[in-house]
């Protein structure tokens, strides 16, 4: 069955920087899983998915404009300490925190910490990054209502609830 909108795709990665560098993979236990044609996973990666069945392999590479994008200056900025949500005692340069905005909580990364300011970058962890992913196809099964209610797959790898 090729993969089309409302298919739900069970898939094995391994993520790489273009060049080398490894960066993350699925446990083999555990393919990651996702509904297609919903915006589940970078449009990059479902257009490459598109019309392809259980047992293909492949590789992409996403320059970081088709991944997470280039990194913003203007998420980069020095935050009051007590901005931040359920900060710990010890706050250290490369920790991740939240820090709590008007428009909720935001996921940062710390750069230097000060004695009530901290330097946080918010950008994503991959912004700028060129990815080299090694896809293998596991099971490709249609939506259920459910899944198709909710816009995204269930089971394990998908959402648990
Ligand atoms: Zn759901």
């Amino acid at each position: 069955m090729p993969i089309q909108k409302n298919s739900v795709v069970s898939f094995h990665y391994r993520l790489g920087r273009v060049g080398g560098e490894f960066i993350e993979q699925t446990d083999n236990h555990q393919p990651a899983m996702y509904l297609h044609g919903h915006g589940n996973i970078l449009p990059a990666m479902e257009k490459a998915f598109e019309g392809r069945e259980a047992g293909e392999t492949f590789s992409l590479d996403l320059t970081a404009d088709e991944a997470y994008g280039q990194p913003d200056p203007n998420r980069q900025g020095r935050v009051p300490i007590k901005h931040l949500l359920n900060a710990p005692k010890k706050l250290r340069p490369g920790m991740q925190v939240q820090i709590n905005t008007g428009q909720g909580p935001v996921d940062a990364r710390v750069l230097k910490v000060g004695k009530f300011n901290v330097d946080v970058d918010a950008n994503h962890p991959l912004a700028g990054t060129d990815l080299s992913f090694d896809i293998e196809i596991v099971e490709v099964r249609d939506a259920t209502e459910e899944e198709l209610s909710h816009g995204h797959a269930h089971g394990p790898g998908g959402h648990q609830h």
